[in-house]
C-alpha cells in the first residue's frame, strides 16, 4: 500500500493533531498532507510504508485527542515533495469539538523546574499536549484570536516555536513565556502564598476555571474561619495535596482511583479515608470520604514546591452563589472572606468548577462534569439538533448536533438569580459558538422549575417547539436508551400525576415508560421545607405506622389534617427520615448530607436486613421502619441498622427486578438518580444480584446528567408533535 487517504472524526482539532501527523509522517519518510475539515481531519499519505502510520495512530495517538472513527482507503500513489500542513477549510456549519483544560504534560513539568530553560518557574507554561483550552475559548474555530490569550502578543522566541511544525508548541494557541505571557500579582506571589498558608490565612487564588479559596488543610482554626466566612457549616471541603504519596498516606487507593487522580482531567476524586486521618473531622464532618485532587496547573506545581502540604481548595463564592471568575468580582465579593489575593491577568472565558468523580467498583462516575471534563461530548444516534435544559439542581444543559451530544458548562443550582442568568447566557453563547439553531427544545416536566421557564422562554423567542420530559424517565434514558427495567432513585422529580416522585421502578424505552413500582407515598409536612427538617419526614412515616409516636404535636395535627402536606414517593426523603430516626444527622446543611452520613456510619460487615413488602405496584416501607424502630429500641447500634437499611434496599431492587423480568422477559437493569452516588448501596446491589442479571449503573447518576436523557427522549418523533 503506497497511497492512502484517511478521514478521522472525534476530538481531533485544537489538540495538536496536525503537527503530530506531520512529525509521524516525516519520521516514517512519508509524503502527503493533512488538513482540518469541518467534520474532522483528513490525511493523504504517499510512500512505501503507509500502513506503519495507521499502526502508530492506533498505538499512540496524540494525547489529548479522542478518535471516534477512522475511515481509510487506498488511493493511487502520487509523487509529492515532503509533508505539508494545509490551511484549515472553513465551513459555515463548523462541526468542531472544544478540548477540555488539561494538566501540565511531563515535558512541560520538567521545563517548569529546569533553571536553564527560558520558562523556568513560568506559571503559565503549556504546549500542544497540555494547558488551558475550554476555559479560554471565546469562539470557534479554535485560534488564538478567539481565546483570552489574544491580548498577549507573542515574543519573537514564542512566535518561532508557534510556527515550527517540529516544535511541540506548533500552533499551541495559549503559548506564552515570562517575556510575553500573563502575569501573576503580587510579583512575589510564591512567597506570599507560602507565608499565608503557614500563618493559617485564607487566600483567594485565581486558577484555570475560576477562583479558589485556599487555606492549610490541617489547620483546624483556618478551616473553621473559612467555614464561618463562607457560610458553609459542614459541607465537606475538597483538598489539593502535593502528590500521590500524600494521598496514599491517608487513603487506601484502588488502581482505578490512582489512575483517575493522575489522569489529565485531574478531577476531585471522592476517596475513602483512613480513620486515622485526624483532619477529616473538620474537613468532612461525619463522613468517611474526602474529595482529593492533585495539582493541575503549573501555578499549583509552584505552590506545592514552596509549601508541600495539603490545602483546602474550594470554589470561591458565598454559599449558593455561582463561583467567581473575574478579578473585579473577586475584589468586590471576596473582600470579607479572603485575607490575601493571588490574581493573574489571563481572563477566564468559560467559568468552570473542578470536576468531581468517584470510582464504584471499577466504574468511574462523574458527580460534577467541570474543569478537565467539560465540554463532555459523546456520539448521539438521531443526528438531530436538540437543546436540553436539564433540571434546577446541579443544572447542566446539553446540545446535540451532527450526531454528537455535548454537555454544556455545568451551572449548578438555579435558585440564585445569577445562576439563572448564567444558564440563559451560556446556552445563547454556545449556540452562537457552534453556529447552530436547535430544532427542538427539551426541559423537565416540572412547570415551576426555573430551567423549564428559561427553556420555554427560549423556545418561544426563537420559535422552536419545546417539550417536557419526566424527570426519572430522563435519568434512566440518559444511562441506557432501553428497553430496560429502570431504577430511578433520587430526592425530587415531578411526576406525571403532579406529585413528587423519587423512588421509581420504570419499564421504559426512549419513547415511553410504565411506572411499574414506586415507593409507598408519604407526606412532606410543610412541602419543600421538609427537606431541611428530616424529623418532619420521619414523623410523616410514623403517622402511617402509629401517630401516637409523633413527639411534635404541631406536626401530628398537620399530618392528620393533611394541610400543606404534599405526597411523595422520594427515596432521598426515605434516607433522610431513616438517618433522622437513627440519630445520625440533624437538620442537613447541604444536599445529600443525611444519606452521606448514613452511608458513612453503616457497618460494612453487617449482612442482616429488614422487612419490606411489595404489593399493588408499591414498595411498602412500613415493615422496614417498624423493624428499624423495634431493633433500635432493643439497643442495636445505628451503624448496624444503617447497614441493614442499605441491604434491604438491595433486596427490594432484586425483588422488583425479578418480578419485572418474569413479566417482560430479560432486559438490562438500569440505575440512575442521585441515590446511586451511594457506594455501599451499589456494592450491595451487585452482591445480591451476583451476576444473574445485566446491571447498568449510570456514569452521570445525579441531575447533572439529566440533559443527556432529555436529549434522547426529545429526539423521538413523538416529542416534536
Ligand atoms: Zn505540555
Ligand atoms: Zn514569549
Ligand atoms: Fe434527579
Amino acid at each position: 500500500m503506497n497511497g492512502i487517504s484517511i478521514h478521522l472524526t472525534g476530538v481531533v482539532q485544537g489538540v495538536g493533531f496536525r503537527p503530530w501527523v506531520w512529525r509521524t509522517a516525516t519520521a516514517l519518510g512519508l509524503s502527503g498532507s493533512v488538513s482540518n475539515r469541518f467534520d474532522g481531519v483528513r490525511i493523504e499519505l504517499y510512500g512505501s510504508d503507509c500502513r506503519a502510520f495507521l499502526e502508530v495512530l492506533e498505538r499512540e495517538p496524540p494525547p489529548l485527542s479522542r478518535i471516534d472513527a477512522v475511515h481509510a482507503e487506498e488511493i493511487p500513489f502520487r509523487s509529492m515533495e515532503g509533508f505539508r500542513i494545509l490551511e484549515s477549510e472553513t465551513a459555515g456549519d463548523a462541526l468542531q469539538r472544544i478540548a477540555p483544560d488539561t494538566a501540565p504534560c511531563d515535558a512541560c513539568r520538567r521545563e517548569l523546574f529546569d533553571p536553564s530553560g527560558r520558562r523556568y518557574r513560568h506559571p503559565f507554561i503549556n504546549c500542544v499536549d497540555c494547558g488551558p483550552r475550554f476555559s479560554i475559548i471565546e469562539g470557534l474555530p479554535y485560534d488564538r484570536s478567539l481565546t483570552t490569550m489574544r491580548t498577549f502578543d507573542m515574543c519573537t522566541a514564542c512566535a518561532k516555536e508557534y510556527a515550527d511544525p517540529a516544535d511541540r508548541r506548533y500552533h499551541a494557541q495559549p503559548v506564552a513565556c515570562p517575556e510575553c505571557g500573563p502575569r501573576i500579582e503580587p510579583e512575589n506571589w510564591e512567597m506570599a502564598w507560602c507565608e499565608a498558608m503557614e500563618r493559617g490565612r485564607i487566600v483567594a487564588v485565581k486558577g484555570i476555571g475560576g477562583f479558589h479559596l485556599a487555606c492549610a488543610a490541617q489547620n483546624a482554626e483556618a478551616v473553621a474561619t473559612l467555614r464561618r466566612r463562607k457560610g458553609r457549616e459542614s459541607k465537606p471541603f475538597a483538598c489539593m495535596v502535593p502528590n500521590l504519596e500524600w494521598v496514599k498516606s491517608i487513603c487506601a487507593l484502588s488502581a482505578a482511583e490512582e489512575r483517575l487522580l493522575q489522569s489529565r482531567e485531574r478531577p476531585i476524586v471522592l476517596l475513602k479515608t483512613k480513620r486515622t486521618f485526624p483532619s477529616l473531622e473538620f474537613l468532612a464532618p461525619g463522613l468517611d470520604t474526602l474529595g482529593i485532587m492533585l495539582p493541575y496547573s503549573p501555578m499549583h506545581e509552584l505552590m506545592f514546591d514552596r509549601y508541600p502540604h495539603p490545602v483546602v481548595m474550594t470554589s470561591a463564592n458565598h454559599t449558593a452563589e455561582p463561583m467567581i471568575h473575574t478579578n473585579a468580582a473577586a475584589a468586590e465579593r471576596l473582600a470579607g472572606i479572603a485575607d490575601r489575593f493571588i490574581l493573574h491577568n489571563r481572563a477566564i472565558a468559560n467559568r468552570c468548577e473542578d470536576s468531581v468523580c468517584a470510582v464504584h467498583g471499577g466504574q468511574t462516575i462523574v458527580l460534577r462534569p467541570g474543569r478537565g471534563i467539560a465540554p463532555l461530548s459523546m456520539p448521539e444516534a438521531s443526528g438531530r439538533t436538540i437543546l436540553a435544559f436539564g433540571a434546577d439542581m446541579k443544572n447542566c444543559p446539553a446540545l446535540a448536533h451532527h450526531g454528537q451530544v455535548t454537555l454544556l458548562p455545568y451551572v449548578g443550582d438555579l435558585e440564585h438569580p445569577e445562576a439563572q442568568h448564567i444558564l440563559h447566557s451560556a446556552v445563547e453563547r454556545e449556540l452562537a459558538c457552534f453556529h447552530v439553531v436547535p430544532e427542538q427544545v427539551v426541559h423537565d416536566l416540572h412547570p415551576d422549575y426555573f430551567s423549564t421557564q428559561i427553556a420555554e422562554r427560549f423556545a418561544a423567542t426563537h420559535g422552536i417547539p419545546s417539550v417536557g420530559v419526566q424527570h426519572h424517565h430522563a435519568h434512566l434514558a440518559g444511562a441506557h436508551p432501553g428497553p430496560a427495567i429502570g431504577f430511578a432513585f433520587d430526592g425530587t422529580g415531578y411526576g406525571t400525576d403532579g406529585s413528587i416522585w423519587g423512588g421509581e421502578v420504570l419499564v421504559y424505552t426512549t419513547s415511553g415508560f410504565e411506572r411499574a413500582f414506586h415507593l409507598r407515598p408519604f407526606a412532606l409536612p410543610g412541602g419543600e421545607a421538609a427537606i431541611r427538617h428530616p424529623e418532619r419526614v420521619a414523623d410523616a412515616l410514623l403517622h402511617q405506622l402509629d401517630p401516637e409516636r409523633i413527639d411534635n404535636p404541631a406536626t401530628r395535627v398537620q399530618l392528620a389534617s393533611g394541610l400543606n402536606c404534599p405526597s411523595t414517593s422520594s427515596m432521598g426523603r426515605l434516607f433522610d427520615a431513616v438517618a433522622c430516626l437513627l440519630g445520625v444527622c440533624g437538620d442537613p446543611t447541604y444536599d445529600g448530607e443525611a444519606a452521606m452520613r448514613l452511608e458513612a456510619v453503616a457497618d460494612g460487615s453487617e449482612c442482616g436486613d429488614l422487612a419490606f413488602g411489595i404489593r399493588d405496584g408499591q414498595i411498602d416501607w412500613r415493615p422496614l421502619v417498624a423493624d428499624l424502630l423495634d431493633e433500635l429500641a432493643k439497643g442495636i447500634p445505628a451503624g448496624i441498622l444503617a447497614a441493614r437499611f442499605h441491604n434491604t434496599l438491595a433486596e427490594i431492587v432484586f425483588c422488583c427486578g425479578r418480578l419485572l423480568t418474569e413479566r417482560h422477559g430479560r432486559l438490562p437493569w438500569v440505575f440512575a438518580g442521585g441515590v446511586f452516588q451511594n457506594r455501599l448501596l451499589v456494592d450491595r446491589i451487585k452482591r445480591v444480584v451476583d451476576g444473574a442479571y445485566e446491571l447498568v449503573f449510570s456514569s452521570l447518576p445525579n441531575d447533572s446528567g439529566l440533559a443527556l436523557g432529555q436529549i434522547r427522549i426529545g429526539a423521538e418523533p413523538w416529542a416534536s408533535r
